[in-house]
């Protein structure tokens, strides 16, 4: 089953793409790094994906759909960049903001025991149980993080979308955070990750794309490892910022 399928997709927000006649797959069960320098084209190939930009030219599906009539969002849980660090600012506790992820599959009626119990499940998954009733403002980042994805987990997203994740998080919580995604990722849940520390991406994920607004890689991690694509991606970045001085 193909989860994200993009064929030929370009974007511009002006005149030059950001993102440039880019082909890949996403399949179940993928661990996906997305990786690239600094304004790549990272996020916005991400929100193409998802639906939150559409392309100037080529196509996009979500789960076998074209992504603008894709209207099951619970299946999504998403982490924008800079959500951790940012901090939300709604005045909620941390277990009300993981039931809002229930809210899809409760419909109009009150939440079940067995929604209740999904919450408590994904709080505990996560490892957040004892912040239940703190004020998601008061997190730190990491915790902030974990209540994202127990949010995801509760809302029984099959796909996890995260854009530099770990930004602002220290380096103990880092690595028990890649702990839960890759468990998670064991369980069946497909990833996608913005990371921009290659060594976490090419040690998590099975899959890697390389950006620099074209593609420069799309397979499997070894043989990214194993190809120049980083350092041309990379390289080409120098070339590009040469050429506008
Ligand atoms: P990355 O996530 O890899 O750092 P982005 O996708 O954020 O890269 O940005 C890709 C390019 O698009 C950059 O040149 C950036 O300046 C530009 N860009 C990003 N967002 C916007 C926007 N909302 N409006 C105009 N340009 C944007
Ligand atoms: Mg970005």
């Amino acid at each position: 089953m193909t989860v994200v399928s993009l064929e030929n997709v370009t974007f511009a927000y002006a005149e030059q793409p950001a993102v440039k006649d880019v082909s890949l797959t996403v399949d179940e069960g993928d661990f996906l790094g997305l990786v690239g320098p600094n304004g790549s084209g990272k996020t916005t190939l991400l929100h193409l994906m998802l639906g939150l930009h559409s392309p100037d030219s080529g196509s996009i599906e979500l789960f076998g759909e074209p992504v603008a009539a894709f209207d099951d969002g619970e299946r999504i849980g998403y982490v924008s960049q800079q959500a951790t660090s940012r901090g939300g600012s709604m005045p909620v506790t941390v277990r009300e903001a993981v039931t809002m992820g229930r809210f899809a599959h409760a419909g109009h009626g009150r939440l079940t025991d067995a929604d209740r119990a999904t919450v408590d499940d994904a709080l505990e998954t996560v490892g957040i149980t004892d912040l239940a009733d703190r004020q998601v403002t008061q997190l730190s980042g990491g915790q902030r993080q974990r209540a994202y994805i127990a949010r995801a987990l509760a809302s029984e997203a099959d796909l996890l979308a995260l854009d530099e994740p770990t930004v602002g998080v220290d380096a103990e919580s880092r690595d028990a955070f890649y702990q839960l995604l890759e468990s998670l990722n064991a369980s069946g849940i497909t990833i996608i990750l913005i990371e921009h520390d290659i060594g976490i991406v090419t040690d998590r994920a099975n899959r890697i794309a390389c950006i620099n607004t074209e593609l420069y890689h799309h397979g499997d991690t070894e043989s990214f490892v194993e190809s120049d694509a980083l350092t041309e991606a990379y390289g080409a970045t120098g070339q590009v910022l040469h050429h506008h001085h």
